[in-house]
């Protein structure tokens, strides 16, 4: 049977602990292997993480916005989404290694693209940034 799950929770680093424990507990649901539930973990929380910490900046009194979908199928569908400053130019961000932040990595794309079976972002500057997910 199909299921949908939203939560929407203030842009603070606590909450990205509360969305890790979501999607395992969803991913515990479903067919997948645990080495499968922690990799979603860590998608779920670079993209969530991002969210906070470059679409919000770190201000604390914002929205970040995850849903879930299990189709009838199995297929998860993760979005998460802020209201945020926006990405100027998707491709680039995405890059490995590319990051605004001299002091990050730059891999929370990364790990999202090599652990999720399909990743889409949408961004418009001072609108916001969605970030689907499938697997
Ligand atoms: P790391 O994830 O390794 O800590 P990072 O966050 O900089 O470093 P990515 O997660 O790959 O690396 O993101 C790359 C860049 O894309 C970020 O540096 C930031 O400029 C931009 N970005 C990502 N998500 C958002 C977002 N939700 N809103 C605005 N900018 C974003
Ligand atoms: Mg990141």
């Amino acid at each position: 049977k199909s299921n949908q799950i939203s939560l929407t929770f203030s842009s603070i680093a606590e909450n990205v602990g509360i969305a890790r424990l979501l999607i395992a507990s969803v991913g515990g649901q479903l067919d997948l292997s645990l080495n499968d539930i922690e990799e979603l973990k860590v998608a779920v929380s670079e993209a969530v993480s991002n969210a906070i910490i470059h679409g919000y900046q770190n201000v604390p009194n914002n929205i970040v916005y995850l849903d879930l979908d299990i189709s009838t199928d199995g297929i998860l569908t993760i979005v998460v989404k802020d209201e945020g400053c926006g990405i100027s130019n998707v491709e680039q961000a995405m890059q490995p290694a590319y990051s605004t932040d001299p002091e990050r990595m730059g891999l929370g794309f990364v790990f999202m693209q090599s652990f999720m079976d399909e990743l889409q972002v949408e961004s418009e500057l001072e609108v916001g940034t969605t970030v689907t997910m499938k697997k």
